[in-house]
């Protein structure tokens, strides 16, 4: 199984997810790909491998060795992000890229180069596969499918000695909904790793804590001509609201360990006024602290203009999953030590958003999360490396046979 092809089959496979709809999968077209992982799955011998009724497609190679080691999980996700179409994707490798600007389309002069992406600047040499600058490329997080299928198809033509290896592919993480109806009690690891995310020297277990906050402004509609000491524009109190948020907290001025209040919506009318936030912080603390302000903020503005003029409502959304998997870190040791024995230089990388693993961490199944290679996601400057996805395979074949040490 080679892991190029593997990942160019997958890409052809249309599994864009939608936030708006209802349904589990929100869109059946992801089955599309789960059915033909199940198969493939069990052409490579792995006999129980099966979708459920909610698209998750779950297998399991049995240990081959007598001694006791860890069943250890890997799990990634087949849907693509819905910010651009994943639709008739048309990939293109570009051999030893020699580090100047790529055309991906001609035609609608679509071009990227290393002013724009200095990533680019790492890749120097390597073959890249990229998009024809009309749709996004699927590397997230179909590369880390096709390391993990190549990964099982290795250990298992190779006879790889091996303890019990669980795999899981989930849909709708983009929307927020991949690890819903994912059965942590029935996949039965020890802890399991998502392969889903970039720098593949990179084993991340430190996320955000999130939550969203709404805001729902009532004013006072009336007569401009008439409004003197009448009026309440909701409008202007959105605006005092958002203004008396720390300016520091802005996501333009974060990076790293940084958090943010992000405005994603504002609506209104002199009558009504809507605003929607997400807040992020690495930080339980002052993570806490944000949320506060919002609190403070809207009692304030109630106080001033009256009790019902401000409703608020702020829900947690996922946690930092970094204080559970620093209770067993030898998990991240792990994979340091692989990566080391395959010449890479291991590091930690604060993920900033959230990761299917931080719910499963959550929900008992300790996960961090290990590069695919692939960088530039949700969109059309999408890419990965041919040599990063070869080497993520190595790695993950390399954590299965420490495994049994
Ligand atoms: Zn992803």
């Amino acid at each position: 199984m080679n892991v190029t092809n593997t990942f160019l089959k997958y890409v052809t496979i249309d599994t864009e997810s939608d936030a708006h709809s209802t349904q589990t999968p929100s869109t059946s077209k992801q089955f599309d790909l789960a059915n033909v992982l199940v198969e493939e799955m069990k052409s490579l011998g792995i006999e129980d491998a099966y979708v459920d009724t909610y698209g998750i497609v779950y297998g399991t190679i049995a240990s081959n060795v007598d001694t006791p080691c860890d069943t250890i999980g890997f799990i990634a996700h087949m849907d693509t992000s819905p910010d651009m179409s994943g639709k008739n994707i048309k990939p293109r490798i570009i051999e030893q890229y020699d580090g100047n600007e790529i055309v991906l389309n001609e035609a609608l002069d679509i071009r990227m180069d290393a002013t724009m992406f200095d990533n680019l600047n790492d890749h120097v040499g390597q073959d890249l596969i990229v998009t024809d600058g009309t749709t996004l490329l699927g590397a997230d997080d179909k590369a880390g499918i096709a390391e993990i299928m190549c990964m099982c198809a290795y250990v298992m033509e190779h006879d790889i000695p091996h303890g019990t290896i669980k795999i899981a592919f989930t849909p709708d993480e983009e929307v927020g909904r991949g690890t819903d109806h994912f059965d942590v009690e029935a996949f039965g690891a020890d802890y399991a790793y998502t392969v889903d995310g970039s720098d593949i020297e990179s084993i991340d277990y430190e996320n955000f804590n999130a939550a969203s906050a709404l805001i729902d402004i009532q004013g006072s509609s009336i007569h401009p001509g008439d409004a003197k000491h009448k009026m309440v524009n909701a409008s202007e109190l959105a605006m005092e609201f958002h203004s008396l948020l720390p300016t520091k907290d802005h996501p333009a001025l974060t990076q790293g360990y940084e958090g943010f209040n992000h405005l994603t919506y504002v609506q209104g009318e002199c009558e009504a006024a809507k605003m929607e936030y997400i807040i992020r912080n690495h930080d339980t603390n002052l993570f806490a602290k944000q949320k506060e302000d919002f609190m403070l903020i809207a009692d304030f503005l109630n106080k001033k203009y009256g009790s019902n003029t401000i409703t608020l409502s702020i829900e947690d959304s996922y946690a930092n999953m970094a204080d559970l998997v620093r209770t067993k870190i030898e998990i991240v040791e792990k994979v340091e030590e692989a990566m080391k024995q395959l010449g890479m230089n291991p590091k930690n990388t604060p993920i900033r958003g959230g990761t299917d693993g931080a719910r499963l961490t959550y929900a008992g199944l300790l996960c961090p999360n290990i590069g695919t290679g692939g960088f530039n996601f949700h969109g059309k400057y999408e890419f990965i490396s041919i040599q990063s996805m070869e080497k993520i395979v190595k790695l993950l074949v390399k954590i299965v046979e420490n495994n049994t040490i």
